[in-house]
């Protein structure tokens, strides 16, 4: 195979694990650093949940869309059975005015989406508690959920199989950037051609080392009260009755885990990182019982784990991707729905990587934008998936 030019991807979460395989895959020769194993950050707590279910403007829909068929794609050939669960969402609601107008303004777009009567949702989902008659649903049977563990493992293979180097830990810490240098905490200096940071919610950190005066903002995450953090529970065993498929209410949203557990989040969990344990085991228990009081399986079932994560926001709530202003010698790719829009943004990245053309698909969302913002990390809301 024709080797192009060597690129080092800083970063190996579902995103930069995707870049690092889909560069790799194209002829690039790929380093794939990260500051710890490959599949540690926020990747590894995600519930995610692979959808575009209520996502906006129309064209960050149409980019998470393609998500979904990118995933549906690649599945097959990665060893899908192991990470890919497209299993459907059934979703209740007690607003079903809201709900109503946002399947008919999906359907319009062409998403895969329905309004159905409670006794289809118990019939779709049987581990779910019967709503009650007139209760409002929805079923939106193209989403699905991935197991990111297995699926970075198979992502980074992929990746070494076409010929690229991992390292993590110090050798894999990047601790300066410069045009085509890379300096980790083992002293050791990469040249590249092409830099690609990946770094999630660390990005603005990176950026700063190449661009002080080009941030990349991210709504604010390490400081006491901030939106990015979100709490998520793992509760277990669940036994065979449990539920199959993704659920959402407005008190709870969960989907089956492996090792016999549920992953559990809730929208009004408000913690951050300073959060103290005793809140955070007050809230993995009522989400326990939110669970037991939604679905069938739970009757044996502690809270198995607790873990405060963050989600990588970008200040508008959409993708930034793209050459640094100032520092275009930095590629840097950093997104909310990261797990949703991997596989697609990955084979973007490649192709303007491998081809110099620019996506078009992507123009909504260059670094460009945020171009005389001050501040680092800012204050902001972080919702939805
Ligand atoms: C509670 C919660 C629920 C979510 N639910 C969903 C969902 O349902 N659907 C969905 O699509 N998305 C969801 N998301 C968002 C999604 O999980 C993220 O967008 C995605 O995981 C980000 O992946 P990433 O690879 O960019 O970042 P990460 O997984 O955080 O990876 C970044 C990597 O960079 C490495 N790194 C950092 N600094 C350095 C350095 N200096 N040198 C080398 N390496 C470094 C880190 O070690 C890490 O491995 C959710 C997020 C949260 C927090």
């Amino acid at each position: 195979m024709v080797r192009l030019h060597p690129c080092v991807v800083i970063g190996a979460g579902v995103l930069g694990a995707a870049v690092a395989a889909g560069l790799a895959g194209a002829g690039m020769r790929v380093t794939l650093l990260d500051a710890d194993q490959p599949g540690r950050g926020t990747s590894r707590w995600s519930f995610a949940w692979v959808n575009s279910n209520d996502k906006g403007p129309r064209p960050y829909h149409d980019l998470n869309r393609a998500g979904l068929r990118a995933w549906a794609e690649l599945a097959p050939g990665l060893d899908g059975a192991a990470w890919y669960r497209p299993v459907g969402n059934v979703e209740l609601a007690t607003d079903g005015a809201e709900l109503s107008a946002r399947v008919h303004r999906l359907t319009e777009w062409g998403y895969a989406a329905r309004v159905i009567e409670a006794d289809e949702a118990a019939v779709l989902e049987p581990a779910l508690f019967y709503p009650g008659r007139g209760a409002a649903a929805a079923w939106f049977p193209a989403e699905a959920y991935l197991l990111t563990e297995p699926l970075i493992e198979r992502l980074v293979t992929s990746a070494t199989d076409h010929g690229a180097t991992v390292m993590t830990g110090d050798r894999g810490r990047v601790t300066s950037l410069a045009p085509g240098r890379v300096r980790t905490a083992a002293g050791e200096v990469l040249a590249a051609d092409e830099i690609v940071c990946c770094a999630g919610r660390w990005t603005p950190q990176l950026t700063a080392l190449a661009s002080p005066a080009c941030p990349v903002p991210l709504v604010s995450w390490d400081t006491p009260g901030a939106t990015a953090p979100g709490l998520v529970v793992r509760v277990g065993p669940v036994r065979a009755e449990g539920p199959a498929r993704l659920i959402h209410t407005p008190r709870i949203a969960l989907r089956p885990h492996p090792g016999g557990l549920l992953h559990l989040e809730a929208p009004d969990a408000a913690v951050d990182l300073h959060t103290p344990q005793t809140e955070l085991r007050h809230w993995a228990g009522e989400l326990l019982q939110r669970a037991r009081r939604t679905v069938r399986g739970l009757d044996d079932a502690a809270v198995a784990g607790h873990q405060v994560c963050v989600r990588p926001m970008p200040a508008d709530g959409q993708s930034v991707v793209g050459r640094l202003p100032g520092a275009e010698w930095l590629y840097v790719a950093v997104t909310h729905s990261g797990v949703t829009l991997a596989a697609h943004l990955s084979r973007l990245i490649a192709a303007e990587l491998v081809t110099g053309a620019p996506a078009a698909e992507l123009a909504p969302y260059r670094p460009d934008r945020f171009a005389g913002t001050a501040a680092v990390s800012i204050s902001g809301h972080a919702t939805g998936r």
